[in-house]
């Protein structure tokens, strides 16, 4: 069986709450939420993130092989993404053996070399690669994760992101995450305010629920030493993606400074290599490659095992959103802990408001994926198209 054809689309960005009936007791914490990141510094695109991120859609990608199955595989970051798939990866890649994932990874890779092997080229890689993984699991009538190793656990413990706290204790999960409001930029008034946060939701939560801070990029080494420390009382789990996402050498020297901390970082970083220097160093704690963005499921199988050798933790990032994720921590024993971000508004039902075709969603903080065949995603061509834009 050989790969036919390659394509990528635009798809709607905004799937989430497309079937959502129940009315929302209170709108989203992400409505209108100040989040800390790295354009923090500049007071024109300080207060929203969507003030200065861009408005590409999300990319759809249908890999069809000679006998006809066909897998879909999804990413971001709109036409750029789809140029790098229609315009260079997937013409050469027709004819080549469509089952054959770690060779088509490889060759991916090695195709994007001369324009940087990262960041708009692995989203598109990612496109591919799970597109192909949807495909060999149709083709051979088997989920996806019985094709990486088989369930590694009955069900996956997932923790929710996001500011909406006591909905998340109503939804029964024992892990949240806050969306860091203050960083680097903000001084010691954003310390204050970070400080009272913590302690109004470590209080919110008690001692039996685990707390973690995401700071998305938003501080250098030297500030997050001082967020660590004054948060210390709050009892973290980790704090997260602390540094801008290439500086790898600031996470070497935040985990010297940190020595005490869990660090967790990795939802920027894209391909093996990022992952694999880490782990020699012993940089990090716990690894968040996203599934969407790093490379597809044949990098994050990868990432899992180079973690595995160095005693490293895996909580993919957004893992629980959507079936491409589901289907890698139901199989990968180093996933111990699933994320579901959690941005629609308290008081409607999760199965409302699930993101992608065919996701599972947590109940009681618990999550099985589909066993249908490929990622589950139920879809026919017809509705692939409907999604598009
Ligand atoms: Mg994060």
């Amino acid at each position: 069986m050989k790969i036919k054809s390659v394509k990528a689309f635009a798809i709607r960005s905004d799937l989430v709450g497309w079937g959502m009936t129940t009315p929302p007791r209170r709108p989203s914490w992400s409505a209108n939420a100040e989040v800390a990141g790295p354009m923090s510094r500049y007071p024109r695109y300080k207060r929203l993130r969507a003030a200065w991120r861009p408005t590409w859609p999300s990319v759809g990608c249908v890999v069809t092989a000679t006998d006809g199955t066909w897998g879909l595989g999804m990413s971001r970051y709109g036409s750029p993404v789809i140029d790098i798939i229609n315009e260079h990866l997937g013409p050469l890649l027709v004819d080549e053996p469509a089952l054959a994932t770690e060779r088509l990874s490889d060759m991916m890779m090695r195709l994007v070399s001369p324009y940087g092997p990262s960041g708009l080229a692995t989203y598109a890689i990612s496109a591919i690669d799970l597109a192909l993984w949807d495909l060999k699991g149709k083709a051979l009538k088997r989920p996806v994760y019985e094709l990486i190793g088989g369930p590694a656990r009955d069900a996956i413990p997932c923790y929710a992101t996001g500011n909406d706290t006591d909905w998340h204790i109503e939804l029964g999960f024992k892990g949240t995450k806050l969306a860091c409001p203050h960083g680097a930029a903000d001084g010691l008034d954003g310390l204050d305010r970070i400080e009272e946060l913590l302690a109004r939701t470590r209080a919110l939560v008690g001692d039996h629920v685990e707390l973690m801070l995401d700071c998305w990029m938003a501080f250098d080494p030297e500030a997050a030493v001082r967020l660590a420390e004054r948060m210390r009382p709050y009892r973290l789990k980790w704090i997260e993606d602390c540094l801008p996402a290439d500086d790898f050498d600031g996470q070497t020297e935040l985990r010297r400074r940190l020595p005490w901390h869990t660090l967790a970082t990795g939802e920027h970083w894209y391909g093996l290599a990022p992952f694999a220097s880490a782990a020699a160093r012993r940089n990090t704690d716990v690894f968040q490659p996203d599934i969407g963005w790093v490379g597809g499921l044949t990098a994050c199988v990868k990432i899992c095992h180079v973690a595995e050798s160095a005693g490293i933790a895996v909580a993919p990032h957004a893992g629980m959103n959507t079936p491409y994720g589901q289907h890698l921590v139901f199989a990968m024993p180093q996933c111990t802990w699933g994320e579901y971000f959690l941005g629609t508004a308290p008081g409607v039902p999760l199965a409302e408001t699930a993101l992608t075709p065919g996701a599972a969603t947590p109940k009681d903080g618990f999550l099985t994926p589909s066993d249908e065949p490929g990622f589950g995603l139920g879809l026919t061509l017809d509705g692939v198209e409907a999604m598009r834009v």
